[in-house]
């Protein structure tokens, strides 16, 4: 208790003050430290999450871009104030202009890398001209915070357009509208002369943005992040979901879209129907071309396939040469249809890149959702031994 008071009694609020708090050099010195740690934290998700996710090194490097500009304005005093200017403004434009090509790259745009050029040679244009003309220092800003900004509303319009409806790409979007604001305040601010006359200015105003836009440009790498975990949580239950050679649905798929086809049945009482497929003579396949052959024909039968089915069925492979197909909705007789056609596609796909072959299919309709999916299936391969013994290259119904 004595020492608790005895610490309080040492608590002298007048050095906490809000200047104290907004003193640029702690400011720019705090948020360098915390763009280092977000340039590793993005370095590490670009090394480990999936080629999918694109822009994470991109990201990377406009957080380490922006660290070596902190950097260099902490370091200040120690580097005569032209070069300082020149190279601290190169990486802090290069930052923001990095940070826009990984949201481009992201979202599968081509990135723009002719406008951060644009706005380096703009950027620079206006230190040169600050040095030769005029120096004056609202008017750098002013130019400064123009071109960011154009960084971050480019950003903002790529998240609306082609953003996830999805909590993270509000949360990124959000951000960049605040982060975008905050530069367009500061422009109007500069432009009114409300910026002081130099980075160093202890006036409240600078400090704020100082501390906004530090905070905020962080908060960028955060909100990349965010969408980048989300699209991987949707890479990766989509890899779990689908068989590698092929493309198609896997087991856990296809017991997915089971349940939701029941659940449909139970609720409009329509009937669905399973096809199993299976290649005929596929191990002659494997013999005579090889089993990479055999590979690029299972590819083949899987596409044209889906091919000659509606969007709302499903196709999975649970591994080996045979396939089940899931009719949404339909009824036996539709199926036995359905199931000529798909003998249709693959007789009209002949003589392409890979070796002609045939399929046997099996069918089975379910009426009720009573059945469990063993029992449908079961049904199925029992129709499909059938089609083989009956000579294969044809469907049996179960
Ligand atoms: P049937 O007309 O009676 O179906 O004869 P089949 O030769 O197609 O049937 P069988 O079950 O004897 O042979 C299936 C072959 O499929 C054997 C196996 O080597 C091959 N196979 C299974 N999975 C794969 C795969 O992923 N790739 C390749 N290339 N072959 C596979
Ligand atoms: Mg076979
Ligand atoms: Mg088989």
């Amino acid at each position: 208790m004595v020492e608790v008071a005895g610490i309080l009694a040492d608590y002298d609020p007048s050095r906490f003050s809000t200047v104290t708090l907004l003193d640029p050099a702690t400011i720019v010195l705090t948020s360098t430290m915390m763009a280092a740690a977000m340039t590793i934290v993005l370095f590490s998700a670009y090394r480990s999450f999936p080629v999918e996710v694109r822009g994470l090194g991109h990201q990377s490097l406009g957080m380490l871009s922006l660290t070596v500009s902190g950097l260099l304005f902490c370091a200040g005093p120690l580097i005569p104030e032209g070069l300082l200017l020149f190279v601290a403004n190169s990486t802090m434009l290069g930052a923001a202009g990095l940070m826009l090509i990984g949201t481009q790259l992201f979202y599968g745009r081509k990135p723009s890398w002719w406008w951060l050029a644009l706005a380096w040679v703009a950027g620079m244009g206006c230190l040169v001209g600050w040095y030769v003309i005029t120096q004056d220092y609202a008017l750098r800003v002013a130019v400064f915070s123009l071109l960011t900004l154009s960084f971050y509303v480019a950003q903002l319009v790529l998240l609306v357009r082609h953003g996830e409806r999805h909590f993270s790409s509000w949360f990124f979007a959000s951000l960049l509208l605040v982060q975008s604001m905050v530069l367009l305040l500061r422009f109007v601010a500069a432009l009114n002369g409300a910026v002081g006359t130099s980075n160093a200015s202890n006036s409240t105003v600078q400090g704020i943005f100082l501390l906004t836009a530090n905070f905020m440009t962080l908060m960028m790498s955060v909100g990349f992040m965010t969408v980048a975990t989300r699209r991987l949580q949707v890479v990766m239950e989509h890899r779990s979901c689908t068989d590698p050679l092929t493309g198609v649905l896997n087991r856990r798929g296809f017991a997915a879209a089971y349940r939701r086809e029941v659940a449909l049945m139970k609720r409009h009482g329509a009937p669905i129907s399973l096809l199993s497929i299976d290649l005929d003579y596929f191990k002659a396949i494997n013999d005579q071309h090889g089993h990479a052959v055999g590979d690029q024909v299972l590819v083949h039968a899987a596409r044209t396939t889906i091919s000659a089915l509606r969007e709302i069925d499903h196709v999975a492979r649970f591994g080996g040469e045979e396939f089940i197909v899931l009719l949404s909705r339909t009824t036996a007789e539709r199926a036995k249809a359905m199931a000529q056609r798909i003998h249709a596609s693959l007789f009209a796909a002949r003589g392409g890149d890979v070796p002609d072959y045939t399929v046997s299919i099996g069918i089975a309709s379910q009426q009720a959702p009573d059945e469990s999916l063993e029992a449908l299936m079961a049904r199925a391969d029992a129709a499909l031994y059938r089609a083989k013994a009956a000579g294969r290259d044809r469907s049996e119904a179960g």
